[in-house]
């Protein structure tokens, strides 16, 4: 299960099942940065550990499969791809050709099990009918493999991570080390001086491959709407070859894509609002395309306004303080078993007492962000 990736212009193009989909460059790179992988390792082994003891493991994977992967999938669809992928090789390995439909089963009820798609009944019909064919054991075991690989992928990312930011702010943060000179320039310094984060990095050369694919024209579809769909109506279709990059790794693709940006000397900064980096449409660019508030407004559209007012931190905190409560308030709405209302409401308790530390200036924002558990504390 191959990603498949290029780049154009400022423009990254991923090919998703048929589609050949396209972003702005950077939004796979920066997704990656925008990540708590270290949250996602913690509800991991929190899951591994209740695993253990529960009477029915496979349950408690659900949960977490399903909020893992909307969460992945809100910030890059390719995030969601190397999920499903492993769940998918999990289910290989434990099956192997044994009981097609019974894997099939498994995958389904991992995906969707309690949901209209996946009914409580359909799944006693499945695996727990006096007569069922299909033994529980193999679902268990796919459950508790999945969860103990998934550990140690999202360890590996997040150590990836880390070795990137330094690289990052060495190589391509505009305000970062060696700023002064273009991105091209530090990248060869970064290889010339044998600058470790760099010769870490690098060595996922290894994991990518080329192929080059006959495609309908990509240019024309994309411009219509966003994507191609390749169609079996292909007579009055432009045909044209497409070169891609592919790997199994999801480091390699994000590691091109810094490359790629350091190449073409597009300097990224981060965003004066929420802290995240973003690819600068100029010189004077100060704010993100993010989402900033639950009233769907980006960081370029309020943070002007904020600093018109005068009233940065007080609103910088409430809008920290939205942002993280609304986080929290869906996924307790929407997987009450897994987030419970009551933990939720401590929370929000206590946030609320923290905000009016900080109006008080009592308490720093970042010590506040730090606090309430938002995501983009400092590592
Ligand atoms: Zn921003």
């Amino acid at each position: 299960m191959k990603y498949f990736f290029m780049f154009e212009g400022k423009e990254e193009h991923f090919i998703s099942k048929k589609d050949v989909k396209k972003y702005p460059l950077g939004s796979l790179f920066f997704s990656f940065f925008d990540i708590n992988w270290h949250l996602i390792e913690e509800n991991a082994q929190n899951v591994a550990k209740k695993m253990k003891t529960d009477e029915n493991p496979h349950f408690l994977i659900c949960p977490f499969y399903q909020e893992t992967l909307s969460l992945l999938e809100s910030h890059h669809p390719m995030l969601r791809q190397m999920m499903s992928n492993y769940l998918e090789v999990t289910i290989n390995e434990i099956y192997g050709d044994t009981l097609p439909v019974a894997s099939d089963f498994t995958r389904r009820f991992i995906e969707h099990y309690p949901s209209k798609d996946m009914p409580t009944q359909v799944y006693n019909d499945m695996f727990i009918a006096e007569d069922s064919q299909f033994p529980i054991e193999p679902v268990i075991e796919v459950a508790k493999q999945f969860v103990e690989e998934f550990i140690i992928l999202i360890q590996t990312l997040y150590r990836f991570y880390r070795s990137l930011q330094e690289l990052t702010y060495s190589v391509l943060d505009r305000a970062g080390a060696g700023r002064e000179m273009p991105p091209v320039r530090r990248l060869y310094l970064a290889q010339k001086s044998s600058f470790a984060p760099y010769l870490e990095a690098k060595d996922l050369y290894k994991l990518i491959g080329f192929e080059r694919r006959l495609s309908p024209s990509i240019q024309k579809s994309l411009e219509l709407n966003g994507y191609i769909k390749v169609n079996d109506n292909l007579e009055s279709e432009k045909i044209e070859a497409y070169s891609f990059y592919t790997s199994n790794d999801i480091r390699a693709v994000v590691f091109m894509e810094f490359e790629y940006m350091c190449i073409n000397d597009y300097a990224i900064q981060k965003c004066e609002n929420c802290g995240g980096y973003f690819l600068p449409y100029s010189s004077v660019s100060l704010y993100c395309d993010r989402l900033a508030n639950v009233a769907g407004k980006t960081c370029k559209e309020i943070a002007p306004t904020m600093k018109f007012k005068n009233t940065v931190r007080d609103d910088a905190a409430k809008l920290l303080f939205d942002r993280v409560n609304n986080k929290y308030r869906m996924r307790t709405k929407r997987n009450p078993a897994y987030y419970p209302k009551a933990n939720y409401e401590i929370w929000k308790a206590r946030a609320e007492n923290l905000l009016s530390k900080v109006r008080a200036g009592e308490l720093q924002l970042e010590e506040f962000e730090r606090l309430i558990g938002d995501k983009k504390k400092a590592p």
